[in-house]
């Protein structure tokens, strides 16, 4: 039987697609070949490349402005390569640090160049979302993550901005509908929403490009990699296939607003258990609340292990809160079936009929 997946990443993908997938392992496209084997040159993944772009660009409603790419290094060598394309010489980079993969894109932007940090909920161990800060007249880009793994927070509304707003997107990308044209670059590793570790997807306005004089090693260039349109060097093949499929599914199943629905009955049943259930306390500000990672206590310290041996019994996996803040996360993803939320709910009310 499978397991109710609640891992905050690499974490739950379609069931359709993980079937799709193994079957390309052992036979892609009847070639004969496995998906494991093919040259990225080969016009069957050509096809893939294509199709995983053609449905970003569809889902997410972008203009021809914007080219996708899908690169390897995961969302920590964003950290860097976007300042390393996006920051001037003598400009400056603005950030709101909203957890500690912000702080990770931070320390990395200070090594390409100016970095000011307007807002920070660090002091609270990053329970909220910063509200009250002035944002400069002037700036090369605002950087946010819109969704703070760790901590269970998020944007729900986007800082406005006469420069370019950037975002990584890893933990909520395509969870819901926004206006994507609002970015100047976006980036988000595959392994939560998108497909599994290994291929990072980039978003980025072309108009951006080429204002530094930075002299950008190859790998490291956007340019670079929307003239060889993905194909640089050998691309992560299997991880861009699996996205691919996830992309499909996603737009087969409607796309954003019709997820958004899901993410947002799923989400409103977790919460209002964990805010009725007399065992049970939210961790991050109500109005911050995440739609993809809700973060919560026991507070008795005493039940955590009759929770967690309860737990496993109902087949619920990944359910620890980050060693960080400890406690709980359920990581909620696209792929989550609202009918494991609802063994999780029937655990926690079983916690606490056992316990009065
Ligand atoms: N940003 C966010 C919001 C994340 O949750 C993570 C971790 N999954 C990262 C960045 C780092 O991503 P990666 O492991 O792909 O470098």
């Amino acid at each position: 039987m499978k397991k109710h997946n609640f891992s905050a990443g690499p974490s739950i993908l379609p069931q359709e697609v993980i079937e799709k997938s193994s079957e390309a392992i052992l036979n892609f496209n009847n070639s004969g070949l496995s998906l494991l084997e093919v040259s990225h040159r080969g016009k069957d993944f050509i096809a893939v490349m294509e199709n995983a772009k053609r449905l970003v660009k569809k889902i997410a409603n972008l203009s021809d402005d914007y080219e996708v790419l899908f690169l390897q290094g995961g969302a920590s060598l964003q950290f860097l390569i976007a300042p390393l394309n996006l920051l001037k010489e003598t400009g400056k980079a603005v950030y709101i640090d909203t957890g500690s993969w912000s702080a990770a894109a931070i320390k990395e932007a200070k090594k390409v160049g100016n970095v000011e940090v307007i807002a920070s909920s660090k002091e609270q161990n990053y329970n909220h979302i910063p509200k009250s800060y002035s944002l400069p007249k002037e700036a090369d880009y605002l950087h946010i993550t819109t969704n703070n793994t760790i901590y269970g927070t998020q944007f729900k509304d986007f800082p406005v901005t006469d420069y370019p707003l950037i975002a990584d997107m890893s933990s909520d990308i395509f969870s819901k509908q926004i206006d994507f044209s609002k970015f100047g670059l976006i980036y988000a590793g595959a392994q939560k929403n998108l497909g599994p570790a290994g291929v990072t997807l980039v978003i980025i306005k072309k108009e951006l490009l080429g204002k530094t004089n930075r002299n950008i090693p190859s790998y490291l260039d956007y340019q670079v990699h929307i003239d060889k349109e993905s194909m640089f060097n050998t691309p992560p093949v299997f991880a861009t296939y699996v996205t691919m499929l996830t992309l499909e599914w996603l737009d087969k199943k409607g796309g954003l607003g019709e997820i958004e629905k899901l993410n947002q009955e799923k989400a409103a049943l977790l919460y209002s258990e964990i805010d009725r259930n007399s065992l049970f306390s939210g961790i991050s500000a109500v109005e911050d609340r995440s739609l993809m990672n809700a973060t919560f206590i026991l507070k008795n310290e005493k039940l955590n292990a009759t929770f967690k041996e309860m737990l496993k019994e109902a087949q619920i996996s990944g359910l620890e809160g980050h060693r960080s803040i400890g406690g709980y996360r359920a990581s909620i993803y696209n792929a989550l079936p609202i009918n494991s939320i609802n063994i999780l709910i029937e655990v926690m009310q079983l916690l606490e009929k056992k316990s009065s």
